[in-house]
């Protein structure tokens, strides 16, 4: 019925028949009232999906020269995130409208460029409270993907058997540890050390924002920062 008016079923996210959330193959009755959703940005709205398992965006990001910060708490989190300090507002324009990258500013006239369609201006100041306020109001807690993305390249990170890469760690990280990973980007190796579990609390996103919210929001002064440096180590850092 709905490809029949002209929109393809690829273009829709939700259905909402009386109000309920239905698939494709809910028939109509006479009376009914059918509302149809495009992809939304804004919100996630995986919970209401029942036309696909997944929701149709996917949230990458393009992050101005003030929010490395920022750029590596996404990364973090699993988002795909473009940092470069040395990125110009030409080449932030270019990379949004070329692979549809919400734009990340603290620059208001950058967001005012006419290819850049999506963009959030990050009124925080600390890389931490931006986080949760990008995470906030892109209501991004449930898409999170801790330690899936290198924070150093944002390539995805591949799990890899401790037996084929055991010759190359130090000799007590291969004692301790069960789980890796590495980059192909920049060849660098990653383990669940203790830095990770404590970064693993930070980013309890099974909770959503409110585990964030409850590291760093209560008093401020729990720095976000101070995980951050002792963060995945590559086999060149010592542990
Ligand atoms: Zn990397």
């Amino acid at each position: 019925m709905i490809e029949a008016l002209g929109v393809p079923h690829t273009e829709v996210e939700l259905v909402l028949v009386n109000g309920e959330s239905v698939g494709f193959e809910r028939a109509l009755d006479d009376g009914d009232r059918v509302a149809v959703y495009p992809k939304c940005e804004l919100l996630d709205v995986t919970s209401l999906l029942r036309v696909r398992d997944r929701a149709l965006r996917e949230t990458r990001f393009v992050a101005d020269a003030h929010l490395g910060g920022l750029a590596h708490l996404l990364r973090m989190t699993g988002f795909d995130t473009l940092y470069d300090n040395h990125f110009g507002d030409d080449e932030i324009e270019c990379l949004a409208a070329s692979q549809r990258r919400i734009v990340l500013t603290r620059d208001r006239d950058l967001l005012k460029r006419s290819a850049i369609t999506h963009g959030c201006y990050v009124r925080a100041l600390r890389s931490e409270l931006q986080l949760r306020e990008v995470f906030d109001r892109l209501d991004l807690a449930r898409s999170a993907q801790p330690f899936t993305r290198c924070l150093s390249c944002n390539t995805p990170l591949r799990a890899i058997d401790k037996a084929q890469i055991a010759a190359r760690l130090p000799p007590g990280v291969r004692q301790r540890y069960e789980r890796f990973a590495v980059c192909d980007g920049c060849a660098r190796e990653f383990w669940e050390g203790t830095h990770w579990q404590r970064m693993r609390r930070l980013v309890d996103f099974a909770g959503g924002g409110r585990t964030l919210r409850a590291l760093v929001g209560r008093s401020g002064k729990r720095r976000c920062r101070t995980l951050m440096v002792q963060r995945l180590r590559s086999r060149t850092k010592s542990t």
